[in-house]
C-alpha cells in the first residue's frame, strides 16, 4: 500500500515514521528545503540548532518513547533547568519551593491563593467548563488580582502576547497539568531535556529510517492540489505531476487545506470561519558571553517589545553551540497585528533596543551574529468555546485524512501532544487499512 502524507513537520514526519513501520510504503510532501516544519533547524554559522526554541519535559512521556525508538535515548541530555520573572523593572528567579516562598513580587497570602489555582486547577477533570470564562477572568477568580499581575500575566504575555485576552482557561488549565509536573516530586526542581545536535538530530535519523524502509521524503515539494482519483485512491499534484495513492494523510495547517484539496474530499462546518492563530516573530542572539541564567524569562513590561527571554544555553551544554551563547527573544503576535508590516532590519533594531533596556550592561560588541525568525501560523488560539467554534472539518473520502493541530482542544502546542495524537491516530488508521 502506498501512503502519501502532506506536510513534513513534525506531525507529518511522526506519522511517516510509525505508518512506515507497517507494510505500507510512505511518501511525505515537504514544501520546504528541510525537514521539520516550524521544529525545523536553522544554519547559525559555527552551528547548527533549532530556529525555534525547543525543549523536552520528563513528563513527555510520548515524545521519550519515540526517541528511544529512534535509538536517540542516549542524546536525551537531562539538565536543571531556572525559570525567572520579570516585574517592576526587577529579575526573580522561581526555580524551586524555596524560592517559590521567597519571591518578593507576592506576599505570603498571594501565594497561599497561587498554591491553591495551581494545585485546584491541576485537579479539575471536566475541562469543557473552563472553555467558557476567559484565562484571565478565571485566574483572577481563584486567586486574586495581585497574583495575576505579578505571576500569570507576565507567563500569559510569554506564552500568548495580548492575546491572552481572547484565550479560554483552558489553555491555563493545560499549561500547568504541562509545566508543573515538570519539577520533579523529590526536589521540587526544574529539570529540562534536548537531543544533542537539535530537533536535527531526531530528524535526520527519522529520516535514515524510512529510507531503509523504502519511504521518502520529499523536499521544495509544495503540494498543489489533492484529489479523489475516479479508480479508487488520490491523486496528490505537485510540481504539475500527478501522483497515485491509496491514502491520504494531510497534516498541515487548515488554510492550506482549503487552498489545494478538492472540495470532493472534505467538508466544513464553517467554511467561511477560519481558526484564528498565533504567529510568533523572535529574535535571536549569538553572543559570546550568556545573557541570562534562566531557560525562560517571563516579561511583564509595556518597554519590553518581546514577551519572553529563552536562554537556550543555560540548559544546552556550550560544547553544542561552539562555546557561544545562544538566546530567543519571542513575541507571539496575531495575524493581524501591525508588527508584521514592520521589515526585519526595523524588528532587529527595535528588539535589541528591548534587550538594552532589559539588560543595561549588554555589550553590542559581544553579539556575534543576530537572526530574525518569523511564522506566521504557530498554534490555533484557544477562544472561548474553542471546541464548539472551530470547524468541524470532516473528511468525505475514504482513502483522505485530515489530522492537524487546530484539533488540540484541551492540550498546548508541544510535540509531546503531537506524537501522542499521531499514535491514536495511527491505531485506528491500521486497523480500517488491514496495515500489519
Ligand atoms: C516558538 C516556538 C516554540 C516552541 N517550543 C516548543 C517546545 O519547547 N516544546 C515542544 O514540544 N514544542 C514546541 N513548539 C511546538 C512545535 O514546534 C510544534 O508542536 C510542531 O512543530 C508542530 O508540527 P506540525 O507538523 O503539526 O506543524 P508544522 O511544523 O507547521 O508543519 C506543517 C508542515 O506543512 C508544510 N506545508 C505547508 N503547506 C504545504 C504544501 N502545500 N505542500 C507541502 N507541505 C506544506 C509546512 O512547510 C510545514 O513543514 C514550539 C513552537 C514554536 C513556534
Amino acid at each position: 500500500m502506498k501512503i502519501g502524507i502532506v506536510g513534513g513537520g513534525f506531525m507529518g514526519l511522526t506519522l511517516a515514521h510509525e505508518i512506515a513501520k507497517t507494510n505500507a510504503t510512505v511518501k511525505v510532501f515537504e514544501s520546504a528545503a528541510q525537514m521539520g516544519g516550524l521544529s525545523t533547524h536553522e544554519d547559525y554559522g559555527p552551528f547548527i540548532w533549532d530556529r525555534f526554541y525547543h525543549v523536552i519535559l520528563p513528563t513527555d512521556n510520548f515524545l521519550i518513547d519515540l526517541i528511544d525508538d529512534l535509538g536517540l535515548g542516549d542524546k536525551l541530555c537531562w539538565r536543571r533547568s531556572y525559570t525567572g520573572y520579570y516585574v517592576q523593572k526587577k529579575f526573580y528567579s522561581i526555580s524551586s519551593s524555596k524560592e517559590f516562598l521567597l519571591f518578593p513580587a507576592l506576599n505570603l497570602w498571594d501565594k497561599a491563593m497561587l498554591a491553591f489555582t495551581i494545585f485546584y486547577g491541576s485537579k479539575i477533570k471536566d475541562w469543557k467548563k473552563l472553555e467558557k470564562i476567559t484565562v484571565e477572568d478565571w485566574l483572577i477568580k481563584m486567586g486574586g488580582r495581585a497574583t495575576y499581575e505579578k505571576f500569570w500575566s507576565p507567563l500569559l504575555l510569554a506564552k500568548l502576547g495580548e492575546n491572552h485576552k481572547k484565550v479560554s482557561a483552558v489553555f491555563i488549565w493545560s499549561y500547568i497539568k504541562r509545566l508543573f509536573q515538570a519539577r520533579s516530586s523529590a526536589a521540587q526542581k526544574e529539570h529540562m531535556g534536548y537531543i544533542e545536535g537539535g530537533y536535527k538530530t531526531f530528524f535526520d535519523t527519522l529520516q535514515n529510517n524510512l529510507h531503509e524502509k523504502g519511504s521518502e521524503i520529499s523536499l521544495n515539494s509544495v503540494v498543489q492540489n489533492v484529489k479523489a482519483n475516479p479508480q479508487g485512491g488520490v491523486t496528490v499534484t505537485c510540481d504539475d505531476k500527478e501522483e497515485h495513492f491509496d491514502k491520504v494523510i494531510f497534516t498541515s495547517p487548515l488554510n492550506i487545506l482549503s487552498k489545494v484539496a478538492n472540495p470532493d474530499l472534505f467538508e466544513s462546518s464553517k467554511p467561511d470561519a477560519p481558526v484564528e492563530y498565533l504567529g510568533v516573530i523572535c529574535l535571536v542572539l549569538i553572543t559570546k558571553n550568556s545573557l541570562t541564567p534562566y531557560y525562560v524569562l517571563n516579561i511583564a513590561d509595556k518597554e519590553i517589545p518581546f514577551t519572553g527571554v529563552i536562554g537556550m544555553s543555560s540548559l544546552v551544554d556550550l560544547d553544542q553551540t561552539s562555546g557561544e551563547h545562544l538566546t530567543y527573544f519571542p513575541k507571539y503576535v496575531s495575524a493581524n497585528d501591525p508588527y508584521w508590516k514592520k521589515s526585519d532590519e526595523e524588528l532587529k533594531s527595535l528588539f535589541l533596543e528591548g534587550v538594552s533596556k532589559l539588560y543595561p550592561d549588554f555589550d553590542t560588541n559581544d553579539i556575534v551574529s543576530a537572526h530574525l525568525h518569523k511564522a506566521l501560523k504557530v498554534q490555533p488560539l484557544q477562544v472561548l468555546n474553542y471546541s464548539e467554534t472551530i470547524p468541524d472539518v470532516k473528511t468525505k473520502h475514504k482513502d483522505f485524512y485530515i489530522l492537524n493541530t487546530s484539533q488540540f482542544v484541551n492540550d498546548t502546542l508541544n510535540n509531546n501532544t503531537v506524537v501522542n495524537h499521531v499514535e491514536k491516530f495511527v491505531t485506528q488508521f491500521k486497523t480500517e487499512s488491514n496495515l500489519q
